[in-house]
């Protein structure tokens, strides 16, 4: 998943620092962030040092440290971004030759750059918001407001029943996959009345023994996913969420797809059922 990045350590303690040349820079600008043209063809972050002159004049945040190197973020209009002819890519895409921190370093640091840019002001008093000098928080100087980064939790629920396993498909026809049922946790729920819930909106079953496998951050949605595996009360026919979903159906380990081999939690809790190392 996301954040299995042995024998690498992802370091996201706080610190107020400035970059030196070794420092590695997320250079990003909606969505895509640059390559170091200078590692090519193994694709890395550039350092702080081949960055040109005229974008060393931005101001850089501290983000975080992967093996004790720190990583900045520098923020750039669309316009000065592409000038640099630098190769960019999106920050979901998976880079052939990167360093496997990179899918987690790019979705992180992307997700601190939107919350920076979405934050520029206190949402009480409209005074400018100022960086603490003690933790990765945004202060009110005025009234004393102060902005954590926003982590909204999702479930992810992978129903068995019989041997087979519940999957869903979306009305959206962006989403080509099969998926598993999942949606944001909503205010005053806990991680499995969430789940109960979704499961019930969607395909109209109430489950049972909900138990929990696993978790991973997802910075895109401000999102920490949670995944759990349950069995259902009692049969009864699927009732689809039809605004939603446009199918949901069971299957057998031999019959589910493998187009979701993408790393991500849901693919996790896929192959977990298909090689039975599930208890449900
Ligand atoms: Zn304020």
């Amino acid at each position: 998943m996301l954040q299995d990045i042995f024998p690498h350590n992802f370091n996201n303690s706080y610190i107020r620092c400035t970059p030196t040349n070794d420092s590695l820079v997320f250079v990003y600008s909606a969505g895509y962030f640059l390559l170091s043209p200078s590692k090519a063809p193994a694709a890395y972050l550039p350092c702080y040092a081949e960055l040109p002159e005229q974008i060393k004049t931005h101001s850089v945040q501290y983000l975080f440290a992967i093996d004790n190197v720190a990583i900045f973020l520098l923020d750039l209009d669309r316009a000065i971004f592409l000038s640099l002819d630098w190769k960019c890519c999106p920050v979901t895409t998976t880079i052939k030759d990167a360093s496997p921190w990179m899918p987690l370093v790019a979705i992180t640091a992307a997700q601190l750059s939107h919350w920076y840019q979405n934050h520029k002001y206190c949402s009480r008093c409209g005074h400018s918001l100022s960086h603490s000098t003690t933790e990765r928080a945004l202060e009110c100087q005025r009234c004393q407001i102060i902005e954590y980064p926003k982590i909204a939790p999702i479930v992810i629920i992978a129903v068995v029943h019989e041997g087979k396993l519940l999957m869903t498909h979306y009305a959206d026809k962006t989403i080509k996959p099969y998926v598993l049922i999942a949606g944001f946790v909503e205010i005053g729920e806990s991680l499995e009345e969430a789940a109960r819930r979704e499961v019930l909106e969607e395909v109209g079953l109430q489950i049972a023994d909900v138990k929990y496998f696993g978790s991973q951050p997802w910075g895109l949605s401000d999102s920490l996913a949670t995944g759990f595996f349950a069995t259902i009360k009692h049969e009864s026919p699927i009732v689809l969420e039809y605004r939603e979903l446009a199918d949901a159906r069971w299957f057998t380990p031999h019959e589910l797809p493998h187009e979701l081999d993408n790393g991500s939690l849901t693919a996790a809790m896929i192959e977990a059922f298909r090689h039975e190392e599930i208890g449900v």
